[in-house]
């Protein structure tokens, strides 16, 4: 199967689910390869990219270069509060409890099992839709409530300011980072200047303990 066929599913897939929702709604889209695939309906303009926000999930995020890992972690973009992207893996974990049981059978049984299966996967996870929603603001507002506590007395304690400003500056600044190849300016790239400023942070952050 060439690469253009393989992204046809997904393509289809998004453009049809796309095309039944109203035209302002926004979709956060988790996908294990969103770094490249993005790319690929961008350049073709096969689907409405504006709407659209990318990231890979959490646990798939360990296989791809830091530049992905920082540019498409769900942690890091806007909207995907605390989704871990990984939705799908827990369908396949249900479905090993399948195996066993549909080895021997007919293909038409073992396809009426699996349908069943999956229907009673799909429905529990409708009926428990809006309490898992609920859930989830609530941990994510919990989670933000420690974050800004955490964030304040950092900042009493170094003297730091962070303002929503200087925050941006320094996120544009990391992706201006990560455009540069790592062959580009110094020869070395992103990779080097991180490694000198972790090492500045870390020299800076001693001075300070010291104190
Ligand atoms: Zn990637």
């Amino acid at each position: 199967m060439k690469h253009g066929e393989r992204y046809g599913y997904p393509t289809v897939l998004l453009k049809d689910i796309m095309s039944s929702a109203s035209a302002d709604t926004e979709f956060k889209i988790t996908y294990d390869i969103a770094c490249v695939f993005s790319k690929y309906v961008k350049k073709r303009n096969l689907l409405d990219s504006e709407r659209c926000s990318w990231a890979v999930p959490v646990f798939h995020g360990y296989g791809h270069i830091a530049s992905c890992q920082v540019s498409f972690s769900p942690r890091r973009i806007p909207g995907f509060g605390l989704l871990d992207g990984e939705a799908i893996e827990r369908l396949w974990s249900y479905l090993r409890r399948f195996a066993k049981i549909t080895k021997e059978m007919t293909p038409g049984h073992r396809l009426n099992l699996l349908s069943q299966g999956l229907d009673h996967f799909s429905k529990k996870k409708e009926d428990r839709l809006d309490k898992w929603l609920v859930e989830r603001v609530i941990a994510s507002e919990g989670q933000l409530d420690l974050c800004s506590a955490d964030n304040a007395s950092l900042q009493q304690k170094y003297k730091v300011p962070l303002t929503d400003l200087t925050l941006n500056e320094m996120i544009s600044e990391e992706q201006e980072q990560f455009k540069k190849t790592p062959t580009s300016a110094s020869g070395r790239g992103w990779r080097s200047q991180y490694i000198k400023d972790l090492l500045k942070w870390y020299s800076l952050r001693y001075s300070l303990d010291v104190l």
